[in-house]
Parts: structure tokens; C-alpha cells; sequence
């Protein structure tokens, strides 16, 4: 009677154990990951040279995201994830377009608004501020104002800055690098207050052009009242600890069978969910061997 007793002292502590490490388990879900996708120009054909896609290739890729439970996010979101204030499951993806050209209006646009998938636009604030006087032949040409207040009043389209005219060369040199750090500054600033005219939204982020960032340039940005910044060409999975310097990963050039395959590499970076983990326990210990139901 006595062993009887130690023995269910003993399985209660047990349990207690077992409970309370997958109590842990759960409280540590991985829910710290967002993937952030990059895309450009969208063109039937596509290019390999440029960054342009199919624009059935790119409906590929998302529904392919969507087809195995991965669910968009807004840049609002992504913004209180950064600051703890949300949880997202661990197959969130946010997508990003940069440059802001016409032929995201016209091929991603319809699709996004279809199947409701919120996406950020950062746009090259001169080619879109009515007070700019153009110089220079616009190739591939950019989103009209139009476009830019219709996709915004949809509720799903957020647009921000790619900068104001940073986005070219000087010397060779990016112009993000080659102007004194006043200069870059006043063009953030000057972006921020284009875009906002334009859609009475808050300009709180950059996707930095050519992809360029380094400390002095977030100090910048951040001077500039940017709350988040986007690398260009670093691929990787959002951090929280890089809120001024998040990777992306640039897509334009993949076809799906690529995309696929990188779905899969998303897919090994996270581990399994706890229940998944639960269930391989339960089988293991109680089940043994046995097949109880099909899951
Ligand atoms: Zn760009």
C-alpha cells in the first residue's frame, strides 16, 4: 500500500514536471520570425537580368505561402511585433514591393485586392511629388498619384519611403554614400513629408536605396523620424533586433520551382509547433505504437 502511494506521489510529481516543461514549451513558441518578401516590377515573360517577374510566378509564390498556412501581415503589424506589443504565428510573411512602378498597379494590385493580402510599396518619393519638374525619361514608368490614393484608400496598400532622389549613382558611388550626411538627411525628410501628402498616411519606414544601410545611416533615418528600416539585397528572416536594418528576401528572379524550394528552407527555420512535438510524446509514451487516430 505504501510503495502504492510513493508510486503515485511519484507519477504526480511526474506530471507536474512534464506539465510544466510543456507549459515552457509553449510559452517559448517560436513566433519571433517574420519572412519579408521583396519584389519589384512585374512584366509577363520576366527578366533574369532585371529585377522583374512573371506575374503569374508571382501569384505562384503567394499562393504557394498561403497553400501551406503562411499569413500576411500589415506593416502596422509588423510594427508591433518589432515592439512587442503583437504575436504572430511563426509562418507570417510581409510583403514589399520597392520603386514603385506602374506594373505593380497593374498586375499585383487586382490580385492582392482579390484575395485581401496587405503589402507595402516603398516608393522613390520625387517621381511622385507633384512640385518635381522631370528631367529624365522614366523607365519602367512609376505609379501616377491615381494609382498611388486608389491603392491607398483600399485599406490593404501601405506606401513608404525608398527615399526621396537617393536612388541613383554618383561617381559610381551610391548617392546614399556619396552626399554629406546632411544631404541624406534632408531627402529622408523631404520623402516623408511627399509621401504623406499624398496619402495622409505615416511615413514611419525606409527601404533603403540600393539596399545600402550601415550605423551612420540608420543614426540618419532615425534622426529623420524613421521607426523601421529595410535592407535591399541581405537575405535572411526579420529581427527583432534589427528593426533599422531588417532583411528581405528579394524574389523577383525565381521561378516557382526556386520559390518552392526556398519555401521549403522557410520552412525547416522554424521548428515545429509545440502540439506537433506534444503528439510525437503522446504516441511515444501512451500510444506505443499504436495508432489511435490518423493525424
Ligand atoms: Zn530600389
Amino acid at each position: 500500500m505504501k510503495i502504492r502511494k510513493l508510486t503515485a506521489i511519484l507519477i504526480a510529481i511526474a506530471m507536474f514536471f512534464v506539465t510544466a516543461l510543456l507549459l515552457i514549451s509553449f510559452a517559448a513558441a517560436p513566433n519571433s520570425r517574420i519572412e519579408v518578401l521583396l519584389y519589384h516590377e512585374l512584366e509577363p515573360g520576366g527578366s533574369q537580368e532585371w529585377p522583374i517577374i512573371d506575374p503569374e510566378d508571382f501569384y505562384s509564390h503567394i499562393n504557394t505561402l498561403l497553400e501551406h498556412g503562411w499569413e500576411p501581415i500589415t506593416l502596422g503589424d509588423f510594427a508591433l511585433w518589432q515592439q512587442n506589443k503583437l504575436k504572430v504565428t511563426n509562418k507570417s510573411f510581409l510583403l514589399t514591393f520597392d520603386d514603385g512602378g506602374e506594373s505593380i498597379y497593374k498586375y499585383a494590385y487586382p490580385y492582392l485586392l482579390e484575395k485581401q493580402i496587405p503589402a507595402t510599396i516603398f516608393l522613390i518619393a520625387k517621381y511622385h511629388d507633384p512640385d518635381y519638374v522631370l528631367t529624365e525619361e522614366v523607365i519602367p514608368p512609376k505609379l501616377t498619384v491615381d494609382q498611388i490614393q486608389e491603392m491607398s484608400q483600399s485599406g490593404i496598400i501601405s506606401f513608404q519611403s525608398h527615399s526621396y532622389d537617393l536612388h541613383r549613382e554618383i561617381n559610381g558611388k551610391p548617392a546614399i554614400l556619396a552626399l554629406p550626411p546632411e544631404r541624406v538627411l534632408a531627402d529622408f525628410k523631404r520623402s516623408r513629408q511627399v509621401i504623406n501628402r499624398l496619402t495622409g498616411e505615416k511615413v514611419n519606414s525606409i527601404a533603403y536605396p540600393s539596399g545600402t544601410v550601415d550605423q551612420e545611416i540608420i543614426k540618419l533615418a532615425r534622426e529623420a523620424g524613421f521607426e523601421l528600416g529595410f535592407a535591399g539585397n541581405i537575405q535572411g528572416a526579420a529581427s527583432k533586433k534589427e528593426a533599422m536594418s531588417t532583411k528581405r528576401f528579394p524574389l523577383d528572379n525565381l521561378s516557382p520551382d526556386v520559390f518552392s524550394y526556398y519555401y521549403e528552407t522557410f520552412d525547416r527555420q522554424h521548428p515545429k509547433p509545440p502540439f506537433l512535438l506534444l503528439r510525437k510524446l503522446y504516441r511515444k509514451i501512451v500510444v506505443s505504437g499504436k495508432t489511435l487516430w490518423n493525424i
